[in-house]
């Protein structure tokens, strides 16, 4: 029996067509309703059904319409063997990290993928990455995925990294799914459910990050704290290293008031080790928490779960560091 899928159409250049006198690219309404007529032959590979959740460019996109794409699977989860979300590359790992932490214990793959160039365009990479989301989406590979560019990532250690090439997606502290040849290649063991499925949305803006820079005033943590952000996330240097002028001092004052600081790097791949400078060991002993080796979208996404989930204080420190659906180790 041929596997049922479902589509779900968000947006992104890969259904968009130019308009306007300067040619820019927007969204356009007949990819919505269906992309069926402009990939040939993905017919013969699944049963497909096509909605739409929304239309925009994904910098647009929000916590609400991540719950709106999240409630579309949870709500039909058994009715298909797998899902593949149409979405803008901007943001995509962000709705992947959401909906991998919205969605537990999934009994199905969702795969997002979008492309560079228009699905309408000869030379486009959305109808390759269409056909090979379709074939993820009909394998045993539970959980949220990312494909593009030949390479099947967890969505949620995924980001955005090339502005031109057809491989705009790495996932530096975690191996590839698959990877898509001639041959597909098996990579990383995926995850399994270990209980019933379910569906817990909620995520709460109170978030708010800074990227630091030499001269960067300390200031500004107190400034976001009083614009009502209840995590901070530091984009600090090299290995989680703060300056030693003003800035230990500022994250004790928020810590010993029941800000989560968490402490990230620049650098996009590795794992922090706290203390292993100076620079580290003055956050950890002021009160911050480490990303360790979490992209800084799941870091954003996963503190805005927690939050959204009324977990704080303590439990949200313990909950931090623990994997929700393998975004770390
Ligand atoms: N601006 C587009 C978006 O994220 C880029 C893309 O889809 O590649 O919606």
């Amino acid at each position: 029996m041929a596997s049922r899928l479902l589509f779900i159409h968000t947006g992104g250049t890969l259904g968009m067509v130019p308009v306007g006198t300067d040619g820019a690219l927007a969204p356009a309404d007949h990819f919505a309703r269906s992309m069926k007529p402009y990939i040939p032959g993905v017919e013969s590979l699944a049963e497909i059904e096509s909605r739409s959740v929304c239309n925009i460019d994904s910098s647009d996109m929000s916590p609400d319409r991540w719950v709106s794409i999240g409630e579309m699977i949870a709500s039909s989860v058994h009715d298909f063997d797998g899902f593949v979300v149409l979405h803008g590359t901007d943001t995509m790992s962000f709705t992947a990290c959401a909906l991998s932490f919205m969605l537990r214990d999934l009994p199905r793959p969702v795969i997002l993928t979008g492309s560079q160039r228009p699905l309408a365009e000869p030379r486009t990479d959305a109808r390759i990455n269409l056909v090979h989301s379709t074939l993820c989406a009909m394998m045993e590979i539970p959980e949220v995925g990312l494909y593009f560019g030949s390479r099947l990532f967890r969505g949620n250690r995924t980001t955005k990294v090339s502005l031109q090439s057809y491989h705009a997606f790495a996932s530096p502290n975690f191996p590839p799914l698959l990877e898509m040849g001639v041959d597909v290649k098996n990579g990383a063991e995926p995850l399994r459910p270990r209980g019933a499925f379910r569906f817990r949305h909620g995520f709460s803006r109170d978030v708010a990050v800074i990227s630091l820079f030499p001269g960067c005033s300390a200031a500004q943590l107190s400034w976001v704290i009083d614009q009502g952000a209840r995590v901070v996330v530091l984009r600090t240097f090299g290995d989680g290293n703060l300056p030693r002028e003003a800035w230990p001092s500022a994250v004790e004052a928020a810590t010993s008031h029941g800000i989560h600081v968490i402490i990230t790097s620049q650098c996009r791949s590795g794992t922090i080790s706290p203390g292993r400078y100076e620079g580290s060991r003055h956050g950890f002993d002021a009160g911050a928490l480490f990303g360790e080796d979490m992209t800084g979208e799941a870091v954003v996404v996963k503190s805005m779960w927690l939050l959204g989930q009324g977990i704080t204080g303590e439990a949200f420190r313990a909950s931090f560091n623990q994997p929700l659906a393998g975004e770390c180790r």
